[in-house]
Order: C-alpha cells, then structure tokens, then sequence
C-alpha cells in the first residue's frame, strides 16, 4: 500500500500489508469487543461519537490535508468532505436509539414486537474517492447500532486508513470495536468466510461487488453494495439554463469527477441543448486546474495514473466510434494525473462513453427528441444510481423523478447524499441503502419477540 502523489506522481510513503498473524489478532479482538460494545447503552456509544466529531472538526485542515495528498482532491472539498463526517457522526449519535427502539406490533400476543440487535462484527471495504466520508458513513450508523467494524481500506490510501483508525482511538472507543486493517484486496475477499465477520459493506467498483458479493454469498452473508453510476442529468426544453448549467457543471466536476454520483450523462432535449452545451463547455474550460493544496484550484488530479489512462482510452474509444469533442480536454502535459475538462457529444448506443461509467472530469452529451424521450434514454443504462431533472414545471418534475430508475432522483437539484435521507442504488449500481434511518437497519437483525 503506499502514498503517491497524485499532483506530482511522486511516491511518499509506502505500508508493509499485514501478515496472517496480524490479521488473526484483529479478528480476535474484533471478537472479543464485541459483547460489551453491544451491552454499551446508546448515551455511551453516542458520547464517543460526538468525540470523534469534535476530533474531526478541531483537525479539520491537518485530515482534509491527507486526503489531497494522497488522492488529489481540492483541499476546499476535502475541508467539506471532513465537515460531513463530523455531522454523520452527530446525526446518528443523535438519532440511532429512536431508529433502532422496540415497534410494537398489535397481533394475537399478549404483546409482540420487533427488536433491532446488531449484527456482529462488520467488513467494509472502502474507496478511495470519499476517504474519510464513505468510511463515516459506514462506520457511524453501524457502531451506533453495536456492531463492531474492520476497515480494508483502498490501497492508494494507506494515510487515510490509518488516521480513521486514529480518530477512534483519540475519540475513547474501546480496543476492537473499530480496527484497520492493512490487507489487500485478495485477503480481504479471503477473509469474508472467516466466522468471526457477520456482514460486508462495499462501496467501489462493479467488478469488485460481483466477487465481494459471490464471496459473501458462498458463506451466506449479508452485504451491503454501493457500486458505480452514470447517472442522468435531464434538462427538460422549460427549464431555467443558467441554474441547470451550474449544477451541471458542479455535478459533473466535484472531485474531479470520481463520484459515484456524479451527473455523468448530460440528456438535453432538442429545443435547448445547443445553448446548454455553449454555456457548459464554456464553463466547464474555464476551471481552473492546477494544485490541489491551493485555494484557488477548482479542478485537481484525477487520483491515480491508471485511471486517467483508463478514462483517456474510454474517451479515444468513443470518439473512434463517432462521438465527437465538444470541449477538447485530454490528460494535461507535465507530472501528475490531470485531465482536462472535456465534453463528449453526439454519444449513441454502443459507445463506451454510452454503455460505461465514466469516472473522471468527462461529460457525456446525449440529445433527446422530448421528455418521453429524455426518460428513456434515462433508462437505458445498466447503472441506477441517482438522477437529475430539471424543469420549471416541479409537478412535471416529481413524475419524470418517479419513472426514472434510480435509488434516488433530484428535481432542479444536484444528487448528493445527506445523512437523514437513504442513499444506493439498484440494478448494477448494487443494492441496499446507507444513511437514514434505512442505513442503520441493514446491518441489524430484524427481530421478532412475541411474548404470550
Ligand atoms: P475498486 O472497486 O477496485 O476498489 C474499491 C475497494 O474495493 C478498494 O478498497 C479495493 O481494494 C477493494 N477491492 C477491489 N477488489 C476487491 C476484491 N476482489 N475483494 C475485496 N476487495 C476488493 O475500485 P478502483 O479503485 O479500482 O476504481 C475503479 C473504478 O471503480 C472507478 O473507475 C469507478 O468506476 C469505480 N469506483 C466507484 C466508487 C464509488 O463510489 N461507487 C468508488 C471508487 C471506484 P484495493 O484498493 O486494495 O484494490
């Protein structure tokens, strides 16, 4: 596992992954902790997360700062994304008891209700894309619960990994409940069978859910899947350009696009898509790309070399079979793994630019004759993750957002995930929710108690 630069391509620091031995005594203590982090009353475990709130919100530039120089993002997001998981872990040491307390159910018992006990012990294999937020994400609602939990963090973030580890530790959480563990990718797909874990939370590549989930599957375990997306952005012939561009534009580039939920295909309706595109490409040329650590950067590096190389050959692709450039990017001359902001148009079926996910600073243009139109295409797309509408007509909007196939669909609003409202996907984006009070009963055992 090691550090490279993503601004500069410059290796820092490398990790000795772990051997069996260290795995086994992770797995042990995981164990061992786990009765009496059940047997803490919420008050307690929400305490140590308000600890672990207060920790990341006094640090937020010192944390904000592993994860640019690790993974290349703007530090202006990073500050957000550390923000963010200081209110996930506000939010749930807030609300996990209501979430979980006892529903009665009227039955022919003298009284029956379902009860809400955790799991066990928890997997979750992390991207590197949200480094600290997918781990808080995971990690606050299913402590919150009384599970305990492993992290196998991706391998481009070994920085990252470790100080999530240290965040619970400074914060007062007991030995094992929450552990890193510095495994590969092989290992962790190994340890999945180990009886000593109860359940996997994957967040990643559709690759990696198929074997996450076959290995879980073999050892019938519950997994949790937040894979990829493209999703939809639709802008309808009424709608307000100006707003739809920025969002657009913002959508599309946070994080130097490598967000599951980014606005990945752009579906214009005739009437407005050459000035929508106008304004786009134009904004879209004017971020400016440069060093993450420095306030003025609105576009980063994408985080690792191979997946600019990845992104680049997807772009080439499409454009050999019949896409053309509207804005003319490409990867950036010099160190480091920029990528020019560049707009694809003219996408059709068959393309990769229409069949993939395209996880970079790219936007893909796809022209729709009307909204019937625009749905279907919408809809015509293995991944279904978020979606966008935009209309002046917000009843309109509200029916197109219900027939679009997504795990969530925003009306004159950019798709991002919010600790009170559920977040995932269905169809290859995975399955299962995280957040809300939804995130919180996947990794519990629904249980009925009926008492005579
Ligand atoms: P991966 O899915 O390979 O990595 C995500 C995590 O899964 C990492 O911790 C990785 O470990 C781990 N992993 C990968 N394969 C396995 C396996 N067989 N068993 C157990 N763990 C595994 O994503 P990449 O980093 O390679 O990114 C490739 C593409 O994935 C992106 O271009 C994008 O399309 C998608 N992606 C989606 C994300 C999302 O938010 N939904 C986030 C990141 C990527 P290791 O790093 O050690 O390989």
């Amino acid at each position: 596992m090691e550090t490279i630069n993503p601004a500069t391509g410059e290796r820092l620091k490398t990790f000795d992954t772990w051997n069996d031995a260290q795995v086994e005594i992770a797995l042990t203590a995981a164990a061992a902790s786990n009765p009496g982090w059940q047997a803490t009353p919420f008050a307690e475990r929400a305490r140590l997360f308000r600890h672990a709130a207060a920790e990341l919100r006094n640090n937020t530039a010192h944390y904000a700062g592993i994860i640019t120089l690790e993974m290349g993002k703007i530090v202006r997001e990073a500050r957000a994304e550390i923000e963010k998981c200081a209110w996930g872990c506000e939010f749930y040491a807030e609300h996990a008891e209501s979430f979980l307390c006892d529903e009665i159910i009227q039955t022919d018992a003298g009284s029956s209700y379902v009860s809400y006990p955790p799991l066990g012990t928890v997997l979750a294999i992390m991207p590197w894309n949200f480094p600290f937020w997918q781990v808080f994400r995971f990690a606050a609602p299913s402590l919150m619960a009384g599970n305990t939990a492993l992290l196998k963090h991706a391998s481009n973030v070994p920085q990252c990994a470790l100080a999530i580890g240290e965040i619970f530790r400074k914060a007062g959480f007991p030995e094992g409940v929450f552990q890193t563990l510095m495994i590969t990718a092989a290992r962790a797909e190994k340890i999945i069978a180990d009886p000593r874990i109860h359940a996997v939370s994957l967040t990643g590549s559709e690759v990696a859910g198929r074997k996450v989930a076959a290995a879980a599957g073999a050892a019938l375990k519950k997994t949790v899947l937040e894979l990829g997306g493209s999703d939809a952005f639709v802008v309808l012939a009424d709608a307000d350009l100006e707003p739809a561009v920025n969002t657009a534009i913002a959508s599309r580039f946070l994080n130097c696009g490598q967000s599951c939920i980014a606005a990945k295909r752009f579906i214009l309706v005739e009437p407005i898509a050459e000035a929508f595109i106008e304004q786009f490409r134009h904004k879209a040329h004017a971020l400016r790309l440069g060093d993450p650590m420095k306030e003025e950067t609105r576009l980063g590096p994408m985080a690792r070399a191979d997946l600019r190389d990845q992104l680049h050959q997807q772009v080439t692709d499409s454009v050999a079979t019949g896409a053309s450039l509207a804005l003319h990017g490409g990867p950036a001359a010099g160190p480091g793994f920029f990528y020019e902001p560049t707009v694809l148009d003219h996408v059709r079926p068959g393309m990769r630019a229409w069949e993939e996910e395209l996880f970079g600073p790219v936007a893909v243009v796809i022209r729709a004759r009307d909204e019937e139109d625009a749905v279907r295409i919408a809809n015509d797309n293995r991944y279904g993750l978020g979606a966008t509408i935009f209309t002046r007509d917000v009843k309109k909007g509200e029916r197109l957002a219900r027939r679009i196939q997504s795990g969530s669909s925003f009306v004159n609003g950019m798709v991002k995930s919010d600790p009170r409202l559920p977040f995932g996907g269905i169809k290859a984006s995975g399955y299962g929710r995280e957040l809300s009070v939804h995130g919180i009963r996947e990794f519990v055992n629904i249980k009925t108690i009926w008492v005579k």
